[in-house]
């Protein structure tokens, strides 16, 4: 019999789970999935640590349910597969810490309370990772909840590179850069010592290329500058997110094509990045399968984006020891890789034609200046580690 630690991932319509086991020191995965299409027509799909499907169902529109559905569904799921083993704690993905959660912490009301204040700053995602954690403290007071942050990696940056350009009023009441995708971050470099231990000390850019997509300066294992600011749609292109955009831009569509903020909203979240450029796919898959001219278009900028905030990152450290491909397209797409890293040759990367093709772990040549990497992202695992660390200590009380 194992303690086991379930991770939560929720959003505005699905719920994404993975289950680990205590083992020792270490965390095996035992499951994961995901219920999506919360609030239409669900669907629930859980696999093994081995990727075979262990469960599997679908339900019509007229018997559609929420979060709480969906809790209650998972819990019962849950149990079943938990047999003789025991659930520990609850770990959480919460995507905005703000200013104060610069770690992970233990839930209880009152600290829901406070990340409830944040929802400003990410009404997508926020009041989502919330609602899951407001259900079980009600119907489980007793189990361990802990937030791990998206934010929370990148409050080590320095004070330049957190700041905005506004008067100073406007920054202290949280109008800064704040970074996300950290736990895919923090993960890398904790991933990064066994496969580079002189990078690992050194400055890397990694690029956590993805449906969502930005990169991140480590210098010695901690962030110092990242792509995204505010919130999740700066920085680079992606699936439909158009990344860094003049703010004159967004004064152009209120002022003069009277688009009020859900459709200014709608059009920079939803309907821009590959799919706005291409006008056909959000997916780097389809597009690089296109013979259509703007299928490559939306390619080639999506390149050149990366290429320039590489050059961006690169200054913030007075240069670069390695890269680190990353999620989707980082760890998948070759020929995304191999025009990034021929973009990057000024910098001294030297890219392994074979060892790309492979897949890696290291694709640039033995002569490179700059190594190049492909480490799989873990942010499950990630949280299950600190989850873990904050169980430790209430066990040690
Ligand atoms: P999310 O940000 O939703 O977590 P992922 O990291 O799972 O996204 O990345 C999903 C994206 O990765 C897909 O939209 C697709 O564009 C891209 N992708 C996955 N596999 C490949 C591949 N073999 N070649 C190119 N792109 C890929």
């Amino acid at each position: 019999m194992s303690d086991a630690i379930l991770v939560i991932n929720a959003g505005s319509s699905s719920i994404k789970f993975s289950l680990f086991l205590e083992r020792g020191d270490a965390l095996d995965l035992l499951l994961g999935g995901q219920l999506e299409g919360l609030y239409t027509t669900p669907r629930f799909k859980a696999k093994g640590a081995t990727g075979a499907i262990i469960g599997e169902k679908e339900w019509p529109q007229g018997q559609a349910f929420g979060h709480d559905g969906g809790i209650a569904y998972l819990a019962d799921f849950l149990r079943e597969q938990l047999g003789e083993h025991r659930l520990a704690a609850v770990g959480h993905r919460v995507v905005h810490g703000g200013l104060d959660y610069a770690a992970p912490v233990r839930l209880t009301a009152g600290i829901v309370d406070q990340l409830e204040q944040l929802v400003p700053l990410a009404p997508l995602h926020q009041p989502h990772n919330l609602t899951p954690i407001r259900l079980l403290l009600a119907n489980r007071p007793e189990l361990p909840q802990v937030a791990c942050f998206d934010t929370a990696f990148h409050r080590a940056q320095p004070a330049v590179a957190q700041a905005f350009a506004l008067p100073s009023a406007m920054t202290d009441r949280g109008v800064r850069r704040y970074g996300f995708h950290g736990l895919s971050y923090e993960y890398i470099a904790s991933a990064l010592p066994q496969h580079d231990p002189s990078a690992a000390k050194g400055r890397t850019v990694v690029l956590h290329l993805g449906n969502g997509a930005s990169m991140c300066a480590i210098q010695s294992g901690k962030s110092v500058a990242s792509t995204m600011g505010f919130t999740a749609v700066d920085g680079l292109p992606m699936g439909t997110r158009c990344g860094n955009l003049d703010p004159g831009v967004i004064l152009y569509m209120m002022d003069e094509l009277k688009m009020d903020t859900r459709a200014i909203e709608k059009l920079i979240y939803q309907q821009s990045g590959l799919l706005g450029v291409s006008g056909i796919s959000s997916d780097m898959r389809t597009l690089l399968d296109s013979t259509d001219p703007k299928a490559k278009f939306a390619v080639d900028l999506f390149v050149y984006r990366v290429a320039r905030e590489l050059g961006s990152l690169a200054a913030a450290m007075n240069g670069v020891d390695a890269l680190v491909f990353t999620a989707g397209i980082g760890e998948h797409s070759a020929p995304i890789r191999e025009r990034v890293c021929r973009a990057a040759a000024w910098l001294g990367v030297e890219l392994d034609s074979t060892a790309n093709a492979a897949g890696g772990p290291r694709i640039s040549t033995a002569s490179s200046r700059i190594p190049a990497w492909v480490i799989p992202t873990n942010e499950e695992l990630m949280i299950a580690r600190h989850t873990r660390h904050i169980l430790g200590s209430i066990r040690s009380r």
